[in-house]
């Protein structure tokens, strides 16, 4: 479904993040998974592209495995780092033919010193990509980053760039993951000062350890955790399931106050696993998404 469709019915958007396994182990834990996701009925899933190691084709195999054989709705991601303009241009090919209707587009990182970098320099050069594709109306989402990106310290030139890639045709903005409400409504009240109107997704990932933090605040570096929560994780540090539960009790606290907020819409970072996410729309009082989702 279009993303603009999907707005349309959902008020408020509630979405999962799955990453294509290396391994048959994982495909198989994935695929053993992939009922309990049903069952919760979200607006959309999305599949990362070559993130952690995964390899690009796999992301297209899992997409199509989603959009075949589940009730689920999938939209890939697409990094342009490294790419060609031939490779981009039969990849979205290889999309439309299969039915998908939107993509979630970025940069990817920064290619390392002396690697090639392909036809493209920022994620805006593949929004121009998308919409210009022959035969194709894709919805285009982009990331947004509430607490900065690492290369873009100053934060009123990132929002510039935010603005650039709105410009270009955005349905929808996903934010990286973030354990401070604060600093994604401060964030989205400056997207509005400067013309940003896509409808902003939050992202919002349960810390399931503390190895898992610290790994998060890796992948995502920029990303605040609050001294609350740090305290409240390192005194269960020997009690893995204690860790877990505040976890999750803490990003539950994040949903229903975004939710209070009126917030468009939330993105779970599910690391493949569905426990967590279940744990929390019970949390809301809801056993699947579209008790949560309400319509207009
Ligand atoms: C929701 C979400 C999903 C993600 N999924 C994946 C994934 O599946 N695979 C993956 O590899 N990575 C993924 N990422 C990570 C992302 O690719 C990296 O964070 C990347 O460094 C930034 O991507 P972008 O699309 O925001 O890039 P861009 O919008 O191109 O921005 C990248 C940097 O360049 C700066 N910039 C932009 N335009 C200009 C300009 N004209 N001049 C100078 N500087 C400029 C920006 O300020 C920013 O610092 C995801 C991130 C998020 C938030």
């Amino acid at each position: 479904m279009h993303f603009n469709d999907i707005l349309a019915r959902d008020k408020t958007i509630f979405s999962f993040e799955f990453f294509p396994p290396n391994t048959d182990t994982g495909w198989n834990a994935l695929e053993g998974r992939l009922g309990d996701f049903e069952a919760l009925e979200p607006s959309f899933v999305s599949v990362t592209y070559g993130a952690g190691g995964s390899t690009r084709t796999k992301t297209h195999e899992l997409v199509c495995h989603l959009a075949q054989n589940t009730s689920l709705d999938p939209i890939p991601h697409l990094t342009c780092v490294g790419h060609t303009k031939e490779d981009i241009t039969s990849i979205l090919d290889a999309y439309v033919e299969a039915g998908i209707d939107n993509i979630l587009a970025l940069r990817g990182d920064a290619p390392k010193a002396g690697s090639a970098s392909g036809d493209y320099a920022y994620a805006a050069d593949l929004i121009e990509a998308i919409h210009s594709h022959k035969g194709a109306n894709f919805g285009v989402g982009v990331a947004g980053f509430p607490e900065g990106h690492p290369e873009t310290p100053n934060r009123l030139v990132q929002l510039d760039h935010l603005k650039q890639k709105v410009d270009k045709g955005v349905d929808w903005i996903c934010t990286q993951l973030f354990f401070d409400n604060n600093a994604f409504l401060d964030w989205s009240e400056q997207c509005e000062l400067i013309g940003i109107d896509s409808p902003i997704i939050a992202g919002i990932m349960p810390i399931t350890s503390i190895s898992g933090m610290q790994r998060m605040a890796e992948l995502a570096g920029g990303a605040n955790f609050p001294a609350t929560l740090q305290k409240r994780l390192y005194r269960f540090q020997d009690d893995p399931e204690s860790v877990q539960k505040v976890g999750i009790a803490w990003a539950a606290q994040q949903c229903a106050e975004l939710l209070d907020r009126g917030v468009r819409g939330i993105h779970f970072f599910t690391m493949n696993k569905s426990s967590a996410t279940e744990e929390i729309f019970q949390s809301l009082g809801a056993s699947s998404g579209s008790k949560l989702r309400g319509s207009h």
